[in-house]
């Protein structure tokens, strides 16, 4: 078989890419490991443990490649505020999408409907070919083309690849891109809980002298007292948590977040993720190209992986459209480095600015204390300060993508 351009991964970021090349002319296979069976959706399902905040940039690239209706018609949980506090000191802010004359700031919206909104939107169009259960085994330069194979053997010619397959990417480790990667001896516990008040549409970040934990809003048939925990701690801490029969994690959990929603009373199974930062040190080789978690995967605490993720996937499908209409070879380094340029120094200031505040909140020193709880204050009273933070929030500030603009 043979493609003008194969991607490899068809999670949240690789079909999106997938559906936003769509018109282009280009001969399109995407291969996933997975089935890509579009489960029916069941309103009274309970909430998927792992979710993500959908900032408006990835709503508006979600919304061009027609999959938001798909997600709209399952479940997407609107949150308008956001309250982040250090829970050592008495630091804290207040964020509002009213403050930017904004309807939301985001959604909380499940791992599982992105994909499934993404996956039937692909199959509706059928301009892409789809190869379910479909894992890349092996992977060699033949000539100017990548050669896969897959593990029933069928082999892929391709003059340009794209790694959309995950953090940890088999596309990356056998074409030999290289990595910086740390362990942030943190795992994140994620399940979704009842709590009993309203989350009152606002997305809570409670700093902790062992990680932050995050309760996000989840919203269903008008009921606000579901959130969505991220909870990051310590290995050991992660395994005594995990150990804990449901009503003693309710109330451990409750206890970390100071009772700000009420007690928990209800906790969903929990899921338990060992956290670790890596990022590749080129996105881009001649055909071929890196992108989201494929590329980077960043620290949960700013809930921005997949938006990053769907950046890059706007941004290479422009570049590769700009060059295809200049008569350019999409696979070449030089068309491809175009992408690494536009999302290489956002991705790297992101996880930076992700790593900076993860070793601000866990220092001890009365000094950094001392510092993070007047920097929250400072953000607090400073309207510019907090504007800036709210179009980040937002994801519409930077370099952006047609498809993310308004
Ligand atoms: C605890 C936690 C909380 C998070 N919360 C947020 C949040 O609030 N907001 C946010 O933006 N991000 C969040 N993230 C990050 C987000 O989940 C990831 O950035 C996102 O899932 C990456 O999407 P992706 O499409 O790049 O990769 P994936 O979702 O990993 O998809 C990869 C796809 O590739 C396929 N695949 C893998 N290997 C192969 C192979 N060899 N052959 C063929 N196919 C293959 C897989 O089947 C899969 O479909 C969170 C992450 C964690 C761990």
């Amino acid at each position: 078989m043979h493609a003008d351009l194969i991607i490899v991964g068809a999670g949240m970021v690789g079909s999106t890419l997938a559906l936003a090349l769509e018109g282009t002319g280009l001969d399109i296979v995407v291969v996933d490991g997975g089935p890509l069976e579009v489960s029916p959706f069941d309103a009274q399902a309970p909430f998927e443990p792992r979710v993500s905040a959908l900032s408006a940039a990835s709503q508006r690239i979600l919304e061009r490649v027609g999959a938001w209706p798909g997600i709209a018609a399952r479940r997407a949980s609107p949150y308008t505020d956001m309250q982040v506090w250090d829970g050592s000191g008495t630091g804290q802010v207040h964020f509002c999408a009213a403050s930017v004359h904004a309807p939301v700031l985001g959604h909380i919206v499940e791992n599982r409907v992105v994909q499934d909104a993404l996956v039937e939107r692909l199959r509706e169009r059928g301009s892409v070919r789809l190869l379910a259960d479909a894992r890349l085994e092996q992977l060699r330069r033949s000539g100017d083309e990548w050669l896969l194979t897959l593990e029933d053997g069928q082999q892929i010619r391709t003059p340009l690849l794209v790694a959309a397959d995950g953090a940890n990417s088999a596309v990356r480790r056998l074409s030999g891109c290289e990595t910086r990667e740390w362990d942030y001896l943190h795992h994140a516990i994620v399940t979704s809980v009842r709590c009993r008040e309203s989350h009152r549409l606002t997305a809570w970040q409670r700093f902790t002298d062992d990680g932050p934990l995050a309760f996000l809003p989840l919203t269903r048939d008008g009921d606000t007292h579901g959130c969505s925990i991220v909870w990051s701690v310590p290995e050991r801490e992660a395994e005594r948590l995990m150990a804990l029969d449901d009503a003693a994690f309710c109330q451990a959990l409750g206890r970390a977040f100071e009772t700000r929603l009420g007690e928990v009373e209800h906790a969903d199974p929990r899921l338990c993720i060992p956290l670790r930062q890596r990022h590749a040190k080129r996105y881009v080789q001649q055909g071929l190209a890196l992108i989201g978690d494929a590329a980077h995967t960043i620290h949960p605490l700013a809930g921005q992986g997949v938006n990053l993720g769907l950046l890059d996937a706007a941004v290479l499908a422009e570049v590769l459209q700009a060059a295809l209409r200049r008569g350019e070879q999409p696979g070449d380094l030089r068309v491809l480095s175009r992408f690494e340029r536009r999302r290489m120094p956002h991705n790297l200031s992101m996880m930076a600015a992700m790593e900076g505040f993860e070793r601000l909140f866990q220092a001890d020193p009365l000094p950094l204390r001392w510092l993070r709880n007047s920097g929250l204050k400072l953000v607090e009273t400073l309207p510019g300060a907090k504007a800036m933070f709210v179009r980040q929030a937002l994801g519409l500030s930077g370099d952006l993508p047609e498809l993310a603009r308004a």
